[in-house]
């Protein structure tokens, strides 16, 4: 079917574009100190691995599907900057990793291709992007991702989810990056896949989700910022859950999406931390449809679908509850029970 044909080939480019982005960013981590010293910012060594990752993933989809639409979480107004002449520097030197011909003005017109600027027009098919995601991962040595999804009428339809430091292994600690990592991908209706984050044009595994044993506890993943779920409420709900909210795994990115998808966790729970916080497209884009794939629901936390057709952000949604069918429903029991999704909230 074309239709059929037209997701494969799409798929082909977008695994492409986030293996060699992985392969970027893991170059810059290996090499944290002497990015930082460039500035004596902190901050700088994810700021050099975020463009960087942009310019690449842009590049490879251009080259496999002509001009895209893309809604990227960075875009170059800070690079345009004489003032920043070194970082710029850096980000050309990793983005030459897998782009040896790329000049400055190649690298910043990649980038800017998802910038905010270039948002009108872009109807309701686009490409959403977060060159990395959790960069509180990023700077720790943890888990992060580059997270790459199409989005169709408001809805995520094919997803690459690339966790460079996550392992096959369920026992390795999550602070513990693996030398290989993970990709993710799926188009709907497609199930999940895995591949190695090391190898290009791997064939994926089909992954199937294996339900927990019946007298087993759920298990539950969030994020290790206290800025990003609430984890006074997430511990009420897993109590309820009848597990204890000690055991709750804590990683950052959309690695958790992953991790319910394959069955490592059985819920991922993002509880509202200020009021008015609207959580970005492409922080959950590629996630919800890695796991929806796996057979799990993704919902808002008053049980609403998530709309990804209101810009960039979930404008009319609030926190995010990803779980497994059964688990689910017990979560959004609980959060009504507990009161924690009042109206309007
Ligand atoms: P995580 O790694 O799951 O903790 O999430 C990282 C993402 O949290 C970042 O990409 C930010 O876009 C997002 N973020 C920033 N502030 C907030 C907030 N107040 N509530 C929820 N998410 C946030
Ligand atoms: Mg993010």
């Amino acid at each position: 079917m074309s239709h059929q044909v037209d997701y494969d080939h799409r798929l082909t480019g977008a695994r492409r574009a986030v293996f060699e982005a992985c392969l970027v960013c893991r170059h810059v981590q290996a090499d944290l100190e002497s990015v930082r010293a460039i500035t004596k910012d902190d901050r700088s060594p994810v700021t050099v691995a975020d463009y960087a990752s942009q310019a690449v993933v842009v590049h490879r989809l251009r080259e496999a599907f002509g001009e895209i639409r893309m809604v990227g979480e960075e875009d170059a107004a800070a690079l345009k900057d004489g003032t920043n002449a070194a970082v710029l520097g850096k980000v050309l030197e990793a983005v030459h990793l897998v782009w040896p011909q790329a000049s400055e003005a190649d690298v910043i017109d990649a980038i800017d291709a998802g910038g905010a600027a270039n948002d009108e027009g872009h109807g309701e098919i686009f490409w959403t992007l977060d060159p990395i995601d959790g960069t509180k991962g990023f700077l720790r040595g943890g888990q992060y991702a580059v997270s790459l999804a199409w989005i169709e009428a408001g809805e995520p339809t094919l997803a690459v989810l690339g966790c460079p430091n996550l392992s096959a292994d369920f026992q390795r600690p999550f602070d513990d990056p693996d030398p290989h990592g993970c990709i993710y991908y799926a188009y709907k209706g497609s199930g999940l896949w895995e591949t190695s984050a090391d190898e290009a044009d791997k064939d994926g595994i089909h992954l199937t989700r294996l339900p927990r044993a019946e007298d087993e506890p759920a298990r539950v993943c969030e994020s290790v910022e206290s800025g990003h779920t609430k984890h006074s409420d997430t511990a009420m709900i897993i109590e309820r859950l009848g597990s204890s909210s000690e055991h709750s795994l804590r990683l950052d990115s959309q690695a958790k999406y992953a991790v319910v998808a394959r069955g490592q966790a059985d819920a991922y729970l993002r509880m509202p931390t200020k009021k008015g916080y609207v959580e970005r497209i492409w922080d959950h884009a590629a996630g919800s449809l890695i796991a929806t794939e796996a057979g799990c629901a993704v919902t808002d936390i008053h049980n609403q679908l998530l709309d990804f057709g209101h810009g960039r952000g979930l404008d009319r949604n609030k926190g995010v509850i990803c779980a497994t069918m059964s688990d689910h429903a017990r979560v959004i029991s609980a959060i009504e029970e507990l009161g924690l999704a009042p109206a309007g909230a």
